[in-house]
């Protein structure tokens, strides 16, 4: 999976995620990928995001176009805002430090940081609760 930064021809910006730059541009050829905000076709690459590390033949549940998706990333971005704001970051000791949390070796508290996909998985597994935090662009306007 990749993610554009894309805007549109009324000066929108918005993400979306493809299957890869080709899938793109293909998409856009076809003239289904629109503007969220007012449903341009006229769509452009802003800048390339940092793409999440997924197996590339893992699929996502995508949504795009409808009028609540342009707000559901305005609370992806307060909830991140919120989270950065407030809890511990850990680094890459996430998975360490969110097990030690789990099994009250330390204090409760709210942590933040990377992980691994298989560091994710072991995590998920041992029951262990977690969110992803996502990774959204600043608003360009
Ligand atoms: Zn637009």
């Amino acid at each position: 999976m990749i993610q554009y930064s894309l805007h549109c021809a009324n000066a929108h910006d918005f993400d979306a995620w493809f299957k890869n730059a080709a899938a793109f541009d293909e998409q856009k050829a076809r003239g289904i990928v629109d503007c969220p905000v007012c449903g341009s076709h006229e769509v452009s690459k802003a800048l390339m995001a940092p793409a999440v590390a997924r197996s590339g033949s893992e699929k996502m549940a995508l949504s795009s176009g409808h009028p609540d998706v342009a707000k559901f990333r305005e609370l992806l971005r307060a909830y991140r805002q919120k989270v950065t704001s407030e809890a511990d970051y850990v680094g890459d000791k996430f998975a360490e430090e969110a097990r030690k949390i789990h099994f009250e070796e330390v204090e409760a508290r709210g942590i933040y940081g990377e992980a691994t996909r298989d560091e994710v998985i072991a995590l998920a597994e041992e029951g262990i609760e977690f969110a992803p935090l996502p990774d959204l662009p600043e608003e360009q306007n």
